[in-house]
């Protein structure tokens, strides 16, 4: 039920928006997606393109764009900004795929490139938001 919760949070916002920008349909939202956000993509998928349109005649038609934005992160020893793909590891699938699910095990897994500091923090990569609204 996160999802739904999510999708209706972000249904929520984009109305809200709309509303404040005089907007009377929305015709085109994109949604960013955090890469270690906890989400089932496909019924978040589901409950925003299906569900929560169903429902509301300015969104009637609707597209919907789903995008992913990559986490990035900051060393706190060495202040080196990098990627999940720069660090050194986890390399092992299981590892990097249960980090999908418990964003917090980025730190046991994840070391800085540059200084191999297990201390850094996470600038972008979690959370889901509106990155546009287009409508008429
Ligand atoms: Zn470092």
């Amino acid at each position: 039920m996160h999802e739904f919760a999510l999708a209706e949070a972000v249904i929520r916002s984009a109305l809200e928006f709309a509303e404040q920008g005089g907007i009377a349909r929305i015709t085109k939202l994109v949604v960013r997606i955090g890469e270690l956000q906890t989400i089932a993509r496909e019924v978040f998928d589901y409950a925003l393109k299906e569900i929560m349109p169903a429902s509301e005649p300015r969104l009637a038609g609707v597209q919907i764009v789903l995008e992913t934005e990559p986490a990035r992160f900051r060393c706190r020893p060495c202040a080196r900004e990098f990627t999940l793909a720069e660090t050194s590891g986890p390399k092992d699938t299981d590892e990097s795929e249960a980090m999908h699910f418990i964003p917090e095990l980025a730190h046991a897994c994840l070391r800085c490139p540059r200084c191999q500091s297990p201390d850094f923090e996470m600038l972008a990569g979690r959370g889901v938001s509106i990155a546009s609204i287009e409508g008429e």
